[in-house]
């Protein structure tokens, strides 16, 4: 989400994750994240990449009188508030966590003024969401749970939410409102990854698709690709 929201750290008030069971359970998805990256870095490498950089902090922050609803990355650090917590399963969670990896990777890549993409050259948030559904399949989490939290983002941020003032607000681009296209890439980033083995995005998750046919790996026998 908030790949460029820089400045917006300045207004939101980052707090130590603290011993409870939010950050107990966010922290055990960002830990499986981790160890996924670390295993898809030397591919990236082997492909001619740079290799992932070194592991961003995670924190909780609080923004006084607003929706909290929010997550973000800056260079070093993913940022993130309670109320997204609390509408996502732990494979959603995996998945926007992923994402806001990407954009740490992004910035490692390129400088957070010029970020680099890899996986989707011509759009930050889809390269991010790209990187969000890589990581997150290979931690073993839920192949299907971006469109279960893209489609939630969906429902909860439609013009009747709330929050949907303070979304138009802080996210000012196309790649990040446009759910429909967001759930296209990530269908032909699944198909890439299972069906092109030659593929950057089948080299970094080496999974066998047509081997596991198991309901948290991406099946597409039936589509039409
Ligand atoms: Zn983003």
């Amino acid at each position: 989400m908030g790949s460029h929201l820089i400045s917006l750290a300045i207004f939101f008030a980052p707090l130590a994750l603290a011993a409870d069971a939010t950050a107990d359970r966010l922290q055990a998805i960002f830990a499986r994240l981790l160890a996924a990256a670390s295993d898809i870095s030397p591919r990236l490498v082997e492909k001619g990449h740079p290799a992932f950089g070194p592991a961003p902090t995670l924190q909780l922050a609080s923004r006084v009188g607003q929706v909290n609803y929010l997550a973000w990355a800056v260079p070093g650090a993913i940022l993130m508030t309670r109320g997204i917590l609390e509408l996502h399963t732990d494979d959603e969670m995996a998945f926007l966590l992923g994402h806001e990896l990407g954009h740490v990777y992004q910035y490692h890549a390129g400088t957070p003024e010029k970020p680099r993409y890899i996986l989707a050259p011509e759009n930050l948030e889809h390269d991010a969401d790209a990187w969000g559904f890589l990581l997150s399949v290979k931690a073993g989490y839920d192949a299907y749970a971006a469109g279960a939290f893209l489609g939630k983002q969906a429902f909860a941020l439609g013009q009747a939410s709330l929050a949907h003032q303070q979304w138009l607000e802080t996210h000012d681009t196309t790649g990040h409102r446009s759910f429909n296209t967001r759930l296209t890439e990530l269908l032909i980033l699944a198909h890439r990854a299972c069906r092109e083995t030659e593929s950057l995005p089948a080299r970094l998750l080496d999974l066998d698709c047509a081997a596991r046919r198991d309901a948290r790996t991406p099946n597409l026998s039936g589509l039409p690709l």
